[in-house]
């Protein structure tokens, strides 16, 4: 379909075109969003297809009226790290600069399908994070008292409430035995794919061109300022420059000399031969680098630490499936009859402190979102919106105000921990 096709936009999905097409030979479906070229110029260039690029497109144009917007993808939409995570979705964090802007999204996901007229198999099934000592439970306890002020749901379970929800677990674990859970009863799941299908359909409806197969190899300066990007499908200038790449982040700010705290290392993923109904929810074994769900597909969809050195390679090795084997053979010994299907790897931008950067600049022109860490799939709906809201107002929403670039100069650093702060020592 070409980029002219603009008319030719999918309908409203409802019960009566299901029904409509049912009747008239499927004929009057249209692709969800339109194959666009890049035209020479925009208000705003999005650099990268994932979910937090194509939902800041959304909402730019949504929240603010700004459509003149392109989304520039090197591969096809949801390749990166949209497509490849777990997609866990929770609000379960800590400190005050990150919590509520969790919860925020965890709000957007609750409205997500209606507001996107598209299913993205948003499945509250609660998320479960076990602890095994004293300590570890006050260190619970106090996460669920600071969720609670944020106006998130949390729960705090003895070892029977964990029995209910997981007998299968392995409670006597001798060196982990497990003395309760966390429990956010409102997070879950969502389909990863679904959730990018359902932003790029939702953002092309609004104007927004989505640029496929077209890799930003470099950047338009004037006097100093981002003023366009150079492409494998030409250069495209643009008043602003908003760059969602993920782990790739670092890669494009090195043709600025723009050295960020941030750095790249993969992650896998492990997904096993479909089983009935057997894992409730999420159930996370942080001391043993281990988390597992049940996709609806029964498949068990399970993973754990992030590979010790630095990379750009969408794929890991064998030492991290053997730890992650072990940490779930720990815990969840049933698993050692289960035969594994496919393991894949994503690029993860791990900032320094475990906490995420949307901010303005440091360049004129240019707009930054990353650091996402092992958890920026959950954030996808609020990180869309908060950097639609900074690149429209050239300033952070209350939401991301904590998520400046220069708080690693001035030390006002966001230090959650257990989500990947010092990467060099995983
Ligand atoms: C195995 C794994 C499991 C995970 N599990 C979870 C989870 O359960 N829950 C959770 O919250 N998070 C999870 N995450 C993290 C989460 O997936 C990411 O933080 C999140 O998807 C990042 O989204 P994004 O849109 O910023 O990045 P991406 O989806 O990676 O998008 C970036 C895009 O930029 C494109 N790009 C890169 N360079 C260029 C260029 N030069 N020009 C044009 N385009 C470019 C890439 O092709 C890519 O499509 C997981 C990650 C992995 C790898």
């Amino acid at each position: 379909m070409s980029a002219s096709s603009s008319v030719n936009w999918s309908p409203h999905y409802s019960a009566f075109g299901l029904l409509a097409n049912a009747l008239t030979g499927q004929k009057g479906w249209r692709p969800a969003w339109r194959d666009a070229a890049p035209k020479p110029a925009y208000d705003v260039i999005v650099v990268g297809g994932g979910g937090h690029g194509l939902a800041t497109a959304y909402y730019l144009a949504k929240e603010h009226g700004i459509t003149n917007v392109a989304v520039l993808e090197k591969g096809h939409i949801g390749s990166g790290n949209a497509g490849r995570n777990t997609t866990i979705i929770r609000s379960n964090y800590l400190l005050p600069g990150n919590e509520p802007f969790y919860e925020w999204s965890m709000k957007l996901w609750e409205g997500l399908e209606a507001d996107l007229n598209f299913n993205a198999m948003v499945s509250q099934r609660g998320v479960l994070n076990l602890f095994h000592s004293d300590p570890q439970r006050d260190a619970y306890a106090r996460r669920a008292n600071a969720m609670r002020l944020a106006g998130a749901d949390s729960e705090l379970l003895d070892a029977d409430g964990v029995r209910a929800l997981a007998p299968f677990l392995d409670f006597a674990n001798a060196r982990f035995p497990i003395k309760g859970g966390l429990l956010q009863k409102r997070g879950g799941t969502a389909r990863h794919d679904a959730v990018v299908w359902g932003y790029a359909r939702a953002a092309d409806r609004r104007g927004v061109d989505i640029v496929q197969n077209c890799e930003v190899t470099g950047f338009l300066r004037e006097n100093g300022a981002v003023v366009g990007v150079e492409t494998t499908r030409g250069p495209v200038r643009a008043g602003k420059v908003a760059l969602a790449v993920a782990g790739s982040t670092s890669r494009l700010t090195r043709h600025l000399d723009l050295r960020l705290p941030i750095e790249s290392h993969a992650l896998q993923a492990f997904v096993s031969e479909g089983l009935k109904p057997l894992v409730p929810g999420v159930i996370t074994f942080g001391m043993g680098h281990f988390y597992i769900s049940q996709s609806d597909k029964g498949g068990l969809v399970f993973g754990g630490d992030i590979e010790g050195y630095n990379t750009y390679a969408q794929r890991g090795n064998l030492p991290v499936v053997e730890d992650v084997c072990e940490g779930g053979m720990a815990i969840m010994p049933l698993i050692g009859r289960l035969r594994m299907l496919r393991s894949w790897g994503g690029l993860l931008d791990m900032s320094m402190d475990g906490s995420p950067i949307i901010d303005v600049g440091p360049l004129p022109g240019l707009y930054l979102n990353t650091g996402w860490n092992y958890g920026g799939f959950k954030a996808t709906p609020a990180s869309g919106w908060c950097f639609a809201h900074t690149i429209a107002r050239d300033a952070p929403h209350a939401l991301n105000a904590a998520f400046r670039l220069d708080r690693f100069r001035s030390g006002h650093v966001i230090d959650e921990k257990g989500v990947g702060a010092q990467p060099n020592l995983h």
